[in-house]
Order: structure tokens, then C-alpha cells, then sequence
């Protein structure tokens, strides 16, 4: 389990901005570790950041480095968001219950990695495949077969600009096509948007080409011991305040800058705050003025990205495989990797519309249409999509909202939007997170240093 000791830090006395359990009785429970302070006071800072997921902590540790006093308000009794590494539910090792791979293209937070010694490593390769094309027909190849692979592509190509192809879903391209590159693109946009190929915006037209359609197995980096760790990391690394069990209500623009007031109705004042959570999770926060344009949509109609992911301890898989198989089953599903005791260590992803519910018979079901030979042992997942702060997985855009998504990242007078689901160059992905709240930790000191210049 990841380690987050903030007694180790500096001496956080020096700073106006100390850990906010310090100030308020029973709020912060870090490691099961209650912080409490007799005095109760309301806290300013030069800047807040709500969230504490890879955007709001990069965020918060760029606007310290300038040496302003900011503080982190975060939901959970965690950092880390939708990055989540716990041990399996009856197993000595860990897993990543949220984001787990990257592309070696993330260049953002591989630069992470890098700056606080943690090694990537990659899921080995799989070597064997299955592909349900129909109930009689098992495929075996990597990849689509020829054929359908340029007819996908053909079909995926086009001259519409991003906000001509966003008007349209994915579905329409899908019904222009034969089976085989159907379930391939099914699977596609089950597996890596965690959506239906009706709520998926066509915009995505504009990024899948050939090489890409080519290669569902293209996510396979992940952070050695666990993307946890770099959360404790970066809290231990930057000098700002943390409130853990924080969840915002209110984001309130006065005179001065932003009044927050959080769920127990205790205030934080400040110049300038970030609001690095999730867009589905926008609409239950109270802000005043509203939210308006794209963002008040976005918060409205909420992304459709509803993954559905599953870890299992398999008998009977005993080398590297990857199935695909959209309609009835996982529509991704791979070993990663090979146990001690002979077993396999599997993770499958679908969406909820077509896996609403997961327990081991719908999984062991799943499991059979592909590898008839396995026998589920138990599994391990987390219901994202009914978690309060999450609302759902990772940023899929429904028809129009690829336009909107690329308007909400940035300022609106003193708040300074950020995450990775409205993230320009990686949406969606933990890359985008840190990307994301680099951007925001930049806009945040220019803004201040302009306010007053040293
Ligand atoms: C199951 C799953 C698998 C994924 N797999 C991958 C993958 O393999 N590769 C990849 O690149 N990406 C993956 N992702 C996506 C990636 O994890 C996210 O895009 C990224 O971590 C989001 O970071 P963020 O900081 O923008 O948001 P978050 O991590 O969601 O952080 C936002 C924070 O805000 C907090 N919050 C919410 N509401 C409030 C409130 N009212 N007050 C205070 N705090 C609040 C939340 O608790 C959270 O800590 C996956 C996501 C999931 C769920």
C-alpha cells in the first residue's frame, strides 16, 4: 500500500498553510491517522485547488514552487482520483483499480516518472488471440483480417472538420461497415472509451487512423510498483496544504476572489482557485455565477464514458492471451500476468450498458465465451460509475461535447479549470491529467505574478 506520512515532510509550521487537520477537528484521517487542533478558523490561501487526482496534485505543487501559499481540497480520505492502487480483494499483491497504462507518447507523465525515480514497466505482450466475430465464427489473428481492417479504415476517414464529425456518433460509421470491422470497432470504443459506438462522438474519426485501429493493444506502460506512489511523491515533494474528507459544495466569486465552502459548511477564501474534478461531477457543486456555455453543458449533460473493469485470478489460462469479444462478453480482455501458483492474473473491460451489473457468474459467463477452458477463481472490480466523485470512468465525448470539452480547460476569471477529461492533447487519460494541471499551475502563477510582480 502506498505510504503517505506528512509528518516526514518540512516543517510545515514555516508556511501560513499548514495541513488543514491541523486547524479543524476530525477532518483530516490520513492512514487512519486523525490530525485535530483545538482552534477552528476559516483559511485562506493565495490559491485552492479542489480535487486531489494527478491534475489538481500537479496543479497545487506548480503554483507552491512560486512560492504561494495554496491548499488542496480533496473528497476522498485519499489522493489519487481515478488512479487507485489497492491490494486484490483476496490476494497478497496490488492492482490498479483505475488508471493503470500509457502510451510511450505520454510524454507528461512519464517526464512524472522520471523526476521521482519511479521505473515504467510493460504488460507483456500477448501472444495468443480470440476474436468472436459471430456465435460460429472464433477468429484467432492479432488484428482484423485485411479486408476489414482497410474497409474500417476507409470508412473512419474523412474530410469533416472536428466540429462536422463531432455532430455525428461513431455509430453512423459502424453501420456503413461488414461484421468483422464492426466488432473490431465495438470493441474499440467499449475498451478504450468505456462507451456504447452510439454515445461516442464521430470526432474521434480525426485520431483513429490505420496504425491505431491496428493496435488495441497500444496501452500496455504502466508505473512499476503502482501509479499510487507518485501521489505521495508529488504531496511529499510540493509545499501545499492537503484536507482530505473535503468535499466541495459551493464555489462562490466575490469582490476579493472565491469563497468555497465545503459539505460541513466550513469556509476557504482565496484569490484564484483550481477546479480539477471531474466533469461529471461539476453539477454538484454550487457555483455562483453559474456555470455557463460549454461548461454548463458539459456539466448538464455529463460525459458517457462508463467502463466497466474487472480483475481475475483464473485457473486453467496459462500463457499470455487477448480476447475481444463486444457483443455479450468482455469486449477487451487480457492475462497480465502469470501467478506463482500457476494461475493468471486477467483484467477484462466492457461498458455498463452492456455489463450493468458484475458479479462472478456474469464474469465466469464472460470468461467461457472466449476461453472455454478457464474457471474463474474470484474477481475484483470498483463501481466507478456510482461513485460520487468520479460519476463515471474516463472522458468519452457524446456527439457535440468534443467541441465543448476543448472550451472548457483554462480561466474564467479567478477559476482555473483543469483535468484530463477536458485536457486538449491526451483526454481522458492520466497523460491529460498532468497535462492538464501543468497548464493550470502555469495560469494560476501568471495570473498571480501578474497581480503583483516581484
Ligand atoms: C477504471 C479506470 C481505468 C482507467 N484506465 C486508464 C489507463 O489505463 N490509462 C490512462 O491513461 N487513463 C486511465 N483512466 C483514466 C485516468 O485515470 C483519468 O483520466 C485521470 O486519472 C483523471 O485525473 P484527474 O485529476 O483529471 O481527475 P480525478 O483523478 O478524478 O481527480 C479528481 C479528484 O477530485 C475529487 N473530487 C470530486 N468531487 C469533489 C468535490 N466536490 N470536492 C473535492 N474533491 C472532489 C475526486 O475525489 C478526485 O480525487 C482510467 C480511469 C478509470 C476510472
Amino acid at each position: 500500500m502506498w505510504d503517505l506520512t506528512f509528518t516526514e515532510r518540512r516543517d510545515l509550521s514555516q508556511t501560513r498553510v499548514t495541513i488543514i487537520g491541523i486547524r479543524f477537528p476530525g477532518r483530516a484521517h490520513i492512514e487512519g491517522r486523525l490530525m485535530t487542533h483545538p482552534t477552528k478558523a476559516p483559511l485562506d490561501a493565495d490559491v485552492i485547488v479542489v480535487g486531489g487526482g494527478f491534475a489538481g496534485v500537479v496543479a497545487a505543487r506548480e503554483v507552491a514552487a512560486g512560492g504561494h501559499d495554496v491548499l488542496l481540497l480533496e473528497a476522498r480520505d485519499r489522493l489519487g482520483g481515478r488512479v487507485w492502487t489497492r491490494e486484490y480483494s483476496d490476494a497478497d499483491f496490488d492492482i490498479e483499480i483505475g488508471g493503470t497504462w500509457v502510451l510511450p507518447g505520454h510524454e507528461a507523465i512519464l517526464a512524472e516518472m522520471q523526476r521521482y525515480g519511479v521505473q515504467a514497466t510493460q504488460t507483456r505482450m500477448p501472444e495468443h488471440f480470440v476474436t468472436r466475430i459471430g456465435d460460429d465464427d472464433v477468429r484467432r489473428s492479432a488484428t482484423p483480417g485485411d479486408s476489414a481492417l482497410s474497409e474500417l479504415a476507409a470508412a473512419m476517414r474523412t474530410s469533416l472538420s472536428a466540429a462536422e464529425a463531432d455532430a455525428d456518433s461513431l455509430a453512423v460509421v459502424a453501420e456503413t461497415v461488414g461484421l468483422e470491422a464492426r466488432v473490431w470497432l465495438d470493441a474499440w470504443t467499449s475498451y478504450l472509451m468505456g462507451a456504447p459506438l452510439d454515445q461516442t462522438s464521430g470526432a474521434w474519426r480525426l485520431l483513429l487512423d490505420r496504425a491505431a485501429l491496428q493496435d488495441i493493444d497500444a496501452y500496455s506502460w504502466k508505473v512499476e510498483r503502482g501509479a499510487q506512489m507518485l501521489f505521495a511523491s508529488i504531496a511529499r515533494d510540493g509545499a501545499f496544504g492537503i484536507a482530505v474528507n473535503t468535499p466541495v459544495a459551493s464555489v462562490r466569486r466575490t469582490q476579493e476572489g472565491v469563497q468555497i465552502t465545503d459539505a460541513r459548511g466550513d469556509t476557504f477564501s482565496c484569490a484564484l482557485a483550481i477546479i480539477a474534478v471531474p466533469v461529471n461531477t461539476w453539477g454538484d457543486i454550487a457555483f455562483d455565477p453559474p456555470l455557463a456555455g460549454s461548461r454548463a453543458r458539459l456539466a448538464d449533460e455529463r460525459q458517457p464514458g462508463r467502463s466497466v473493469k474487472v480483475w481475475m485470478i483464473v485457473d486453467g489460462v496459462t500463457d499470455f492471451v487477448r480476447t475481444v469479444d463486444p457483443f455479450g462478453g468482455f469486449a477487451y480482455l487480457r492475462t497480465e500476468r502469470l501467478l506463482p501458483d500457476g494461475r493468471a492474473l486477467m483484467v477484462g473491460f466492457s461498458h455498463a450498458d452492456a455489463m450493468p451489473e458484475v458479479n462472478e457468474a456474469v464474469v465466469a459467463d464472460a470468461l467461457r465465451r472466449v476461453i472455454p477452458e478457464a474457471t474463474l477463481v474470484s474477481i475484483d472490480a470498483y463501481d466507478w460509475n456510482s461513485d460520487p466523485y468520479a460519476r463515471g470512468t474516463w472522458m468519452a465525448h457524446k456527439p457535440g461535447q468534443w467541441v465543448d470539452a476543448l472550451a472548457c480547460e483554462g480561466r474564467d476569471g479567478p477559476l482555473i479549470f483543469a483535468g484530463a477529461d477536458i485536457d486538449h492533447a491526451a483526454p481522458g487519460t492520466i497523460d491529460g491529467a498532468v497535462r492538464s494541471g501543468l497548464k493550470a499551475g502555469r495560469l494560476a502563477r501568471e495570473a498571480l505574478e501578474a497581480e503583483s510582480p516581484r
